[in-house]
C-alpha cells in the first residue's frame, strides 16, 4: 500500500473531469470531511519483508512457496534486522508489512523491527499468538470453514484456534480469502467471527504464475463473490471492514493491474512513486527490483489480492474524480484500507452505498492518454 497521490493536490487534478471540477467535488461537505481525514495518511511509504522461510502449515496455492524467494537462508539476527530497519527509515519508509512464510515463528525479529518502525502490519496464519508488545496490525488469513481449511491448508480446527488466539485483540483483522470453492461458507465464518466480536475484511484468491489448482476464480465465481461480500457488509457493518467499491474493484473480470495499472516495481520499472521507493526483502535481507511487489510470483493477469489493491487503487485518485459518487467510492476504498492496515484508525460509514463500476477509472485513464 502506498498513498502516492502527491501529484493530485486539491484543485489540481491531473485529468480535469468533463462534468465537474475537483474543486466542485470538494464542495460536498461529506467528501471534504472524509478527504481531510484520509489525506493525513498520504505520507505513508511502504515496503515489505519476508521474516522467515519457515511456516507451520502448508497451504494449496501459497504464493510464498512459489518461485525462488523461498530458497534463501534466514537471517535470524535481531541486530541485523534493526540495522536494516534503521536504513529503511532513513530512506523514507514509514510503513512496513512483515510477511514470509510465517512471521509468528520469529517473535524476536518482530520486536526488533517494531522498535525501529512502529507503523505496520503482519500477515500471519494466526495459529500462534504474537506477543502483545509488537504493536502492528495483525492480519489473520482465513480460507474457509474448518473443514475447508483442513483440506486446503492441512490444519485442524483452524478458525477455532485463530479465534482462541486473537479474539479481543485490538491488533487483529481476520482476512477471509474468497476462492472459487468457499463462497457459500463465508456466511457461517463471518457470523462466527462477529459472534466473537472479531473484525474481518475480504481478499480474493489470486493465482500464482503456473498455478493449476481448483481455487482460481471464474467470471461466475467472481460475480457470486461480489454478491456475498455486499451481503455480508450489509449484515455485519460493525464487524466487516469493507466498502461496495472494494467489492467491485476486487471482483471485476479484469485484474487490478488491467484496471488500474500496477505501480509496484515489478510492473513499473520507472523511478517514480512506488516504483522508486518500494522494496520487497527476502528473509536473507536481499531484494530484487524486477521481482518486487507485495505478492511476488502472483500472476498479474489474475491479481485481485487485497494487499495489492491497497496500493494500486489508492494510488489512482486521479482516475476517480469524474463525479462526486465516484470520488466517494474511492474515499471509501482508502478509508477501508486505512482501517484494515493502520493500528488505531477507525472505519467510518461508507459514503457511497452502491458499487461504482471500476471500468470508469479505466476509461478515465484512456481519456488522460488522449
Ligand atoms: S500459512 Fe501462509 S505462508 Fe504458510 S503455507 Fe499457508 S499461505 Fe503459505
Ligand atoms: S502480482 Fe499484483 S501487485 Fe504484484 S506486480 Fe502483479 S499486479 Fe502488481
Amino acid at each position: 500500500m502506498d498513498l502516492d497521490v502527491k501529484a493530485a493536490a486539491p484543485g489540481k487534478p491531473a485529468a480535469p473531469p468533463a462534468a465537474c471540477t475537483f474543486a466542485d467535488i470538494l464542495k460536498h461537505p461529506d467528501i471534504a470531511e472524509r478527504f481531510a481525514r484520509v489525506r493525513k495518511y498520504f505520507y505513508l511509504r511502504e515496503s515489505t519483508y519476508d521474516m522467515t522461510r519457515r511456516c507451520n502449515i502448508r497451504c494449496d496455492g501459497c504464493y510464498y512457496y512459489e518461485g525462488d524467494k523461498q530458497n534463501t537462508k534466514d537471517n535470524v539476527d535481531p541486530e541485523s534486522w534493526r540495522a536494516l530497519f534503521r536504513a529503511e527509515k532513513a530512506r523514507g519508509i514509514t510503513f512496513v508489512v512483515l510477511a514470509g512464510a510465517e512471521p509468528a515463528l520469529v517473535p524476536a525479529l518482530l520486536e526488533a523491527c517494531h522498535a525501529e518502525i512502529p507503523l505496520g502490519a503482519i500477515a500471519s496464519n494466526g495459529l500462534l499468538h504474537i506477543p502483545d508488545s509488537v504493536g502492528y496490525r495483525i492480519h489473520i488469513s482465513v480460507w474457509g470453514d474448518d473443514a475447508t481449511s483442513e483440506r486446503v491448508r492441512r490444519a485442524k480446527r483452524m478458525l477455532e484456534r485463530q479465534i482462541e488466539s486473537y479474539a479481543g485483540d485490538p491488533r487483529a483483522v481476520f482476512v477471509y480469502t474468497f476462492t472459487r470453492e468457499n463462497i457459500a461458507e463465508a456466511t457461517g465464518v463471518v457470523e462466527q467471527l462477529a459472534r466473537h466480536d472479531c473484525k474481518v475484511t475480504f481478499n480474493v484468491f489470486s493465482a500464482t504464475e503456473g498455478y493449476e489448482g481448483t481455487l482460481t476464480h471464474t467470471p461466475t465465481s467472481l460475480a457470486q463473490t461480489r454478491q456475498a461480500m455486499l451481503s455480508l457488509l450489509d449484515r455485519y457493518p460493525e464487524h466487516v471492514l469493507f466498502s461496495p467499491y472494494s467489492a467491485a474493484a476486487h471482483t471485476d473480470t479484469l485484474s487490478l493491474h488491467d484496471l488500474y495499472s500496477c505501480p509496484y516495481p515489478r510492473r513499473n520499472q520507472g523511478q517514480f512513486g512506488l516504483g522508486r521507493s518500494f522494496r520487497q526483502y527476502r528473509s536473507d535481507l536481499t531484494w530484487i527490483r524486477e521481482a518486487a511487489c507485495c505478492v511476488p510470483d502472483t500472476d498479474c493477469a489474475d491479481c485481485r489480492h487485497y494487499a495489492a489493491g491497497s496500493a494500486i487503487v489508492t494510488a489512482r485518485m486521479n482516475r476517480h474524480v469524474q463525479s462526486p459518487d465516484q470520488f466517494r467510492a474511492w474515499l471509501d476504498y482508502v478509508d477501508t484500507y486505512l482501517a484494515v492496515w493502520v493500528q488505531g484508525y477507525t472505519k467510518s460509514p461508507n459514503l457511497c452505498t452502491v458499487p461504482i463500476a471500476p471500468s470508469l477509472a479505466l476509461a478515465a485513464a484512456s481519456e488522460t492518454r488522449r
